[in-house]
């Protein structure tokens, strides 16, 4: 590494708080499935800002879009009308058949307006205020203190206890383990449909129907948390869509506007005339015209360029040759995922082998201790696939 780059990395670590343990690298700009670091090393990028560039880097269209929307307006309150928010509103209710959208700024935020609709649903109902939620074992929802209260990772809570109250925790894909947390207080049921943090596990197609059907024959609202495995990651635009079954709330964020901040949680009808209304929730930049100029042109993009297709094509070809390489590797335990959320499970902490693919080129990044993660943008070609791959295997040592 030279001096420079060296200087700015001395310069972060004195002035950030040291939450990340950070890559020694100091990026300077982005295109198309390639980074390039301040010193010009170009790398393949596998990572995509954790599953959020879907579109790639530099985008003429979606720079473009962004750039006009800044020499109008970038913010204003919500408490008027911007046609940005109207348009990503609306093309939100088509992708996803949900019938309201709330904007956030964050997947963490999301997820707070989906547990607050949740108990305010169950209040409207009987009145009390001792509802619980179930949530699942190795789940990820993010960092606030309600979005980590239904983090099944005992070690990301232990310290900020106590969180939001009446949380039960059950397996993911085990129905039956669901079913025992069970009680007349029970007012919604989260989960990932794909959970990314905790080691890309699919929800079975059976799990998730079961689920469902408890919660509709209880009136137990169902929240689908599709920050990670949403926007087309799976190969359909959310991963329920591949289940026929639909939440009541779902939660979307990093990918929904390829970078810029923002999130959104979405509900049924029948969901939203029982829930939050007016002073209920709100926050200041949520929706503002900028973050939803991204959202907007993200879903004008993902259609214009047939992502969904890419993604079914050359997930499927990566599923195959993750799975030859699997084969063929005894330290690899396991192979996960769908479309282009795919995991690779190994005997042994993957960190080294991260740290020799970003020394080749070849950006990685891990999903818990022994479990790489492949995360692309979703424009990745198969022979970035193949390209990935060559560098992998000199990696596994
Ligand atoms: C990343 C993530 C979150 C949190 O999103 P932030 O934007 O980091 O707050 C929540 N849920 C899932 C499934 C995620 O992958």
């Amino acid at each position: 590494m030279g001096e420079i780059m060296k200087k700015y990395i001395d310069d972060a670590e004195a002035a950030l708080l040291h939450t990340y343990n950070r890559y020694q690298i100091v990026w300077d700009k982005g295109d198309g499935v390639y980074m390039y670091d301040i010193e010009g090393k170009k790398y393949l990028d596998f990572v995509a800002g954790i599953a959020v560039f879907a579109l790639g880097y530099n985008n003429r269209e979606y720079n473009d879009a962004l750039k006009a929307q800044i020499d109008k307006v970038i913010h204003t309150s919500n408490y008027y009308y911007n046609i940005p928010a109207i348009e990503a509103a609306k093309k939100l209710k088509k992708i996803s058949g949900m019938d309201r959208v709330f904007f956030t700024n964050s997947g963490a935020e999301a997820v707070e307006g989906a547990l607050k609709a949740a108990r305010k649903y169950a209040f409207l109902r009987d009145g009390n205020t001792d509802h619980e939620i179930i949530a699942m074992n190795h789940s990820f929802h993010g960092r606030t203190m309600g979005a980590l209260a239904v983090t099944g990772n005992p070690h990301y809570r232990e310290a900020f206890e106590p969180l939001i109250g009446n949380i039960k925790f059950a397996d993911f894909n085990d129905f039956d383990s669901v079913k025992a947390q069970v009680t007349d207080k029970t007012c919604a049921i989260i989960m990932e449909t794909v959970q990314g943090e905790g080691g890309i596990y699919p929800a079975s197609e059976d799990f998730l129907k079961k689920v469902r059907a408890l919660c509709d024959e209880k009136d137990i609202l169902l929240i689908l948390d599709e920050i990670q495995c949403g926007m087309g990651r799976t190969g359909s635009m959310f991963a329920w869509q591949r289940y026929g079954v639909k939440p009541d709330i779902m939660t979307s964020a990093k990918a929904i506007g390829c970078g810029i901040p923002v999130g959104a949680f979405m509900m049924t009808e029948k969901t939203a005339s029982h829930s939050l209304t007016s002073g209920d929730h709100g926050t200041t930049y949520g929706g503002n015209p900028l973050a939803c100029t991204a959202v907007s042109k993200v879903i004008d993009l993902f259609d214009e360029l047939d992502v969904l297709e890419n993604v079914r094509n050359v997930g499927d070809y990566m599923y195959d040759k993750l799975d030859e390489l699997a084969e063929k590797y005894d330290c690899i335990k396991a192979h996960r995922g769908v479309g282009l959320i795919q995991g690779l499970e190994f005997d042994r902490p993957v960190g080294d082998i991260i740290l020799r693919a970003l020394d080749k080129g070849l950006m990685l990044i891990n999903a818990g201790t022994n479990i790489i993660r492949f995360i692309p943008p979703l424009i990745v070609t198969k022979q970035n696939v193949d390209d990935m791959l060559n560098i992998l295997e000199e990696c596994i040592l």
